[in-house]
């Protein structure tokens, strides 16, 4: 036998995780930093990814050591960033209010600092999250009072069935999206809800600056994230954003029959004529771009001055309540 111990980690020919398929093109061979990374586009389905994708244990290594340093460069989360999360999970649990009886148990995967997860239990609901990142637990249990468990998903056998599972800007960080959705189909609820975010990478020009680096193995466009939901037994609800929203944003119930999948015919081509067109425009953007900077280096400085104050105000509520709890 010749064949190496890495064969059987990683397959010799690359599968696209959607539709199994092996035609691919290489679209980018450089982050965004321009360090080498290829990435390939499956010309079957559209669905866009590294090649070759890092395995199970190369991402887990990636993050156990180096994904916080690399990308936040804390390990204690400071006033801005908690200030933030807490904004976008009331901005969350606003969004999926019209789709919520208000009794649901919640249960996150990557449920990072433990906001939002806080947030949906100071609006009623039984919450809970498993976090794989050490760095923020102590602050999520002591500060925050939330029940993040350090634990990486496919640890996780049982999360108590929970009616509405959450995934924020995770689903493109999996090995294997379709193993990730699979397994958090047996953990929700039946007829639960399941509510993803990821960048969109059809986004007009808002995700260039933040397209192709190593933590984000897969990008998604709409189509091709509602397809990889869907094949894997569930059907979606609603659509929350627009296909210009730099994000996307989906709300999916757990099917009872697995519904039939409409195969993604010629989307490669769109996703290439609009990666195209951000190559072509990103240099005439240029100035736009700048412009964006400056107005975000100067919101940053506007939150640094109210971060503190929220975050202190926040938590001295947290723990009042806490204590009556
Ligand atoms: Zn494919």
């Amino acid at each position: 036998m010749s064949t190496s111990k890495k064969a059987t980690t990683r397959p010799a020919t690359p599968r696209c995780d959607l539709c199994g398929g092996v035609d691919f093109s290489i679209i980018s061979a450089s982050d965004r930093h321009g360090e080498a990374l290829q990435t390939g586009l499956c010309r079957d389905c559209g669905l866009v990814m590294h090649l070759p994708v890092p395995s199970e244990a190369e991402v887990a290594e990636y993050y156990a050591t180096r994904y916080r340093q690399d990308y936040h460069g804390e390990q204690v989360p400071n006033a801005r960033r908690v200030m933030r999360a807490w904004n976008n999970g009331e901005r969350i649990h606003r969004q999926l209010t019209p789709y919520l009886s208000g009794s649901e148990s919640v249960f996150e995967i990557g449920a990072g600092i433990g906001c939002t997860v806080k947030a949906f239990e100071t609006h009623g609901h039984s919450a809970a999250g498993i976090e794989p990142n050490r760095d923020f637990n102590s602050y999520s249990r002591s500060k925050l009072f939330t029940r993040i468990e350090n634990t990486n998903l496919y640890d996780l056998n049982d999360a108590g069935s929970p009616q509405l599972i959450l995934l924020i800007h995770v689903i493109e960080h999996f090995s294997s999206p379709r193993r990730a959705l699979t397994h958090i189909h047996s953990l929700l609820a039946d007829g639960g809800l399941f509510y993803v975010e990821c960048p969109n990478l059809t986004g007009p020009f808002a995700t260039f600056d933040r397209m192709f680096h190593y933590a984000h193995i897969y990008n998604f466009t709409p189509q091709t994230l509602q397809a990889m939901v869907e094949s894997c037994g569930f059907e979606k609800v609603a659509t929350l954003t627009g296909e210009d929203n730099p994000d996307i944003h989906m709300l999916f119930r757990k099917a009872k029959a697995k519904p039939a999948i409409a195969p993604l015919q010629r989307h490669s081509l769109h996703v290439e004529a609009v990666l195209n067109r951000h190559n072509a425009i990103t240099y005439h953007l240029r100035p736009v771009y700048l412009m964006r900077r400056v107005q975000k280096l100067w919101s940053y400085m506007v939150e640094g001055l109210t971060a503190g104050m929220f975050v202190n105000r926040l938590l001295s509520r947290l723990a009042k309540q806490a204590a009556k709890d």
